[in-house]
């Protein structure tokens, strides 16, 4: 059971090995993620083809974000003045219940029933768009691999391409299936006017647009928003009401800060050296403006943020810039996608994330669920060490540390490991102990033993160690060697 009491959504048969081998098995998925994959990777590589350009691009965004981080709380707080200062109401909200208590409440307040929503993580976190049609408000995802998604009541399986699971005839079948009067076609462009068309009504329709942040800027109190298809800039221009909704650890220093992140960030994410759509908003619509919303809000969620920050080794999981690269590299979410992950962030930064936000007793699974190669880290612009960070999260989900501030810590250590580690103990700590399992496992760990549970998933791909024929006190007595 999680901390909480709740079954743990990682274990059990539709866990994430039941997740795992049922998308292996699944040729659709493996192909599509296959082609998607190797297209970014090159077309990402091509971007950091100079490595000494490479390497002086990702130190600069490392220190960027560790600066940012060592002041975090301070810069948050810079940035709420700086933001009212400009006409931005700043909202503060500890989980993600209470952050959607506060989009209700703004919208309710100006009765606001229906809202266009740009492309937003912190959404996903929040599960706001069940939550507002729960409460009688329509919420249409605006960007194009969400609004695909959201047709087919899917998840996101990628951060920065939410529907890449998908090729282009499923697409067809969906639009077809869902959207009135839409003529059959596998061609993008064609689909791509279709949801246009769908979407152009609905932002003029909108009482209300939510978006997220890619980053937001303590010194001018400036909202960062970076997009290819216009949607973001819709979102946010066109209704009387902008809500923005970020992670509290987005925010940034200085504005000379966001260019190298940007840069950082669409070449890492879709091999782009700038995206189509560069949005910075420093507030409403001034008196004598032609365009923009009459009201601008900031909600910034904590959502566990805290916690993770006041733990000097796995603060740095907030360097994070939600580039995807790591996804896109890493052997285990190319072959198995994003949505055996059952969180809103897969792969490589997901095992660190979702672990620390819902408790590592609860998602144990996800930092086992890596060969620990590396490529994730090797990838990250933020340089995060992804793999250290797995394997500390492993040993925080078994052990409980004195002074530890994981959720959910120490909570997914099994009978059997508890017991094998008392045994271990007691063995270990008197030598008459350990000479008499020395002698039994040089004498009868040669015999053949049924390899059952774990025992036998972990030999199923490895050759279990054989214990000696004498153990190393036996040989050096052999050899006259005093017995300490
Ligand atoms: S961990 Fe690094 S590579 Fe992965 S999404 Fe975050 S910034 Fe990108």
């Amino acid at each position: 059971m999680g901390a909480d009491g709740a079954p743990p959504p990682g274990a059990g048969a539709h866990g994430f090995r039941a997740r795992a081998t049922a998308a292996l098995g699944d040729p659709q998925v493996r192909a599509n993620f296959r082609r998607a994959m190797d297209g970014l990777m090159a077309k990402r590589a091509a971007l950091f083809a100079d490595p000494a350009e490479w390497r002086a691009m990702r130190a600069l965004g490392a220190s960027i974000r560790a600066r940012t981080l060592a002041r975090l709380p301070e810069l948050l707080e810079r940035l709420e003045e700086r933001c009212r200062a400009n006409g931005i109401e700043v909202h503060w909200a500890e989980t993600t219940a209470e952050a959607n208590e506060v989009v209700l409440d703004l919208l309710r307040a100006r009765g606001a029933t229906r809202v266009v929503k740009g492309k937003s993580m912190v959404s996903e976190e929040m599960h706001l768009n069940d939550f507002l049609e729960a409460h009688g408000v329509e919420s249409l995802e605006s960007d194009l691999g969400e609004y695909v998604i959201q047709l087919d009541g899917e998840t996101p399986s990628h951060i920065i391409m939410p529907a890449i699971h998908k090729d282009r005839q499923q697409i067809a079948r969906l639009f077809g299936r869902k959207i009135r009067d839409a003529a059959y076609s596998e061609d993008v462009d064609e689909l791509t006017a279709t949801a246009r068309r769908v979407l152009r009504r609905k932002f003029e329709e909108a009482d209300a647009g939510i978006s997220g942040v890619n980053c937001a800027v303590a010194e001018t109190g400036t909202l960062v928003l970076i997009e290819n298809e216009g949607n973001g800039r819709m979102s946010t221009h066109v209704p009387p009401l902008h809500v923005a909704l970020m992670g509290l650890e987005k925010v940034v220093e200085r504005l000379e800060d966001v260019p190298p992140l940007l840069s950082l960030l669409t070449r890492s994410a879709t091999g782009q050296l700038v995206t189509t759509y560069v949005n910075m908003i420093s507030g409403p619509r001034s008196p004598g403006e032609k365009d923009g919303p009459r009201e601008v809000h900031l909600v910034v969620l904590d959502n566990g943020r805290s916690r993770i920050y006041e733990d000097e080794e796995l603060a740095v999981t907030l360097r994070c810039i939600r580039c995807g690269a790591c996804m896109n590299h890493c052997p285990v979410y190319t072959r198995v996608g994003g949505h055996a992950y059952d969180a809103v962030y897969p792969g490589p930064i997901g095992k660190v994330l979702t672990p620390q936000m819902e408790g590592v007793d609860r998602r144990h699974e996800l930092p086992h669920a890596s060969s620990l190669c590396g490529a994730c880290a090797e990838v990250c612009p933020v340089e995060i060490p992804i793999t250290r960070l797995l394997v500390r999260l492993r040993a925080e989900a078994s052990t409980r540390r004195v002074g530890s501030t994981v959720l959910g810590a120490g909570g997914a250590r099994s009978g059997g490991e508890a017991l094998s580690w008392r045994l271990w103990k007691r063995a270990f700590g008197s030598p008459g102990a350990y000479r008499l399992v020395s002698w039994l496992a040089t004498r009868l760990g040669r015999l053949p033993v049924p390899r059952l549970g774990p025992l036998r998933a972990w030999t199923s791909v490895r050759t279990a160690p054989r214990p000696a024929r004498r153990s190393l006190h036996e040989l050096a007595r052999e050899k006259g060697v005093p017995d300490a």
